[in-house]
């Protein structure tokens, strides 16, 4: 994005002429579209609009709205969009069975009184055994219509049921690293608040490690990117591999993660440090493509464990300074502060 070469006032007034000009809509959605044109953002974006004033048109509400999805939501923000606008369709058309189910009930109910009135006065046997014919017919034919109102109420169910379950999903990626499989760091920074407020209420300890490949630069720069992340990769399944159920484990940045050892003290925090360097020291990594020897790699590990009264962020602050600790000793060790 330019915003250099604007000025943020001069960006502000262009972008509200702008709005103001075009549907007069003053949402921060659309805000964010005028932003982006008039920084000159998104390209996809930036041609459409210019194409919509070239042709002497203005930007109208439904069009920003389909511009915002398709150039600036994320493959994410848009599966969830759409997941979210498949479900109301569902439950759209569940309403319109269930209206019609009572269109017909109505239908039914009425044909049924007139019966009656018909019934109650003198009748031939033939007309009578006429009348009793129709409403069995009737009653056949609205039989038929709701057990088809029933499949289509069935049918919707289970698309709701379905798209619940991949909406479902997709909120629970929005919390994985891509690369490692592990929670990320927004995820991690959610359960280090609540995990320490657990255990300072519960009085029970926690311990937090900080894991860093040791000189994972020179990783990449000797054996390339693709294979340092494949390093990435073999240190989180080692991490992973190495805790149980309750503990977090995150991606915390680059080559470091971080994992909370909920009801943990300082020797059971060491222990599963220790355990997690070795398996990593022992391992040797290959190339997929089998072009180069095994590359033996090493992680340093920091270790603080919750202080009475202590905050997320000084205990965050404790392992950070026994992971630097750990590096200036030589790396390749567990350092427990
Ligand atoms: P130290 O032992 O002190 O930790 O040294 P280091 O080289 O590991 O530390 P430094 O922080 O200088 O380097 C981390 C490197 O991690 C730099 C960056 O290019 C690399 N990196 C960060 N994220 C990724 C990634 O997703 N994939 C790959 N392949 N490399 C990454
Ligand atoms: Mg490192």
């Amino acid at each position: 994005m330019n915003e250099t070469a604007l000025s943020n006032v001069e960006v502000l007034r262009q972008v509200l002429r702008l709005m103001t000009a075009h549907a007069e809509d003053y949402r921060p959605l659309t805000y964010t579209v005028w932003y982006e044109y008039v920084t000159r953002g998104d390209k996809r974006l930036c041609d459409r609009v210019e194409q919509v004033i070239a042709e002497g048109s203005r930007l109208s509400r439904p069009a920003t709205d389909e511009l915002y999805r398709h150039c600036l939501m994320s493959p994410r923000q848009r599966m969830l969009y759409n997941a979210q606008a498949a479900i109301l369709q569902a439950l759209d058309s569940m309403s319109d069975a269930i209206d019609d189910a009572s269109d017909q009930t109505g239908r039914f109910a009425g044909q049924l009184e007139a019966f009656s009135d018909q019934a109650a006065r003198p009748l031939t046997p033939e007309a009578f055994d006429q009348c009793v014919r129709e409403i069995a017919e009737r009653a056949r034919q609205s039989g038929e219509e709701l057990a088809r109102v029933q499949s289509r109420l069935q049918e919707s169910e289970a698309r709701v049921k379905q798209l619940s379950d991949d909406l479902a999903q997709i909120r629970a990626e929005v919390y994985i690293d891509a690369l490692s499989g592990l929670f990320n760091r927004r995820r991690f920074d959610a359960s280090l608040d609540s995990l320490v407020a657990k255990a300072t209420a519960d009085g029970e300890p926690l311990s937090l490690l900080l894991v860093d490949i040791d000189e994972f630069k020179a990783v990449n720069d000797l054996h390339g990117h693709v294979f340092g992340d494949q390093v990435i990769q073999s240190v989180s399944q080692a991490i992973k591999s190495s805790i149980k159920g309750r503990d977090v484990a995150a991606r915390f940045g680059g080559d470091e993660f971080a994992v909370l050892l909920p009801e943990t003290g300082s020797h059971g925090a060491e222990t599963v440090g220790e355990y997690i360097r070795r398996i990593i020291e022992r391992r040797r990594i290959s190339d997929f493509t089998g072009d180069s020897d095994p590359v033996a790699i090493t992680v340093s590990i920091g270790i603080s464990t919750l202080e009475r009264g202590e905050s997320p962020r000084e205990l965050l602050r404790r392992a950070d300074k026994a992971l630097y600790e750990a590096k200036k000793e030589g790396r390749n060790r567990v350092v427990v502060v």
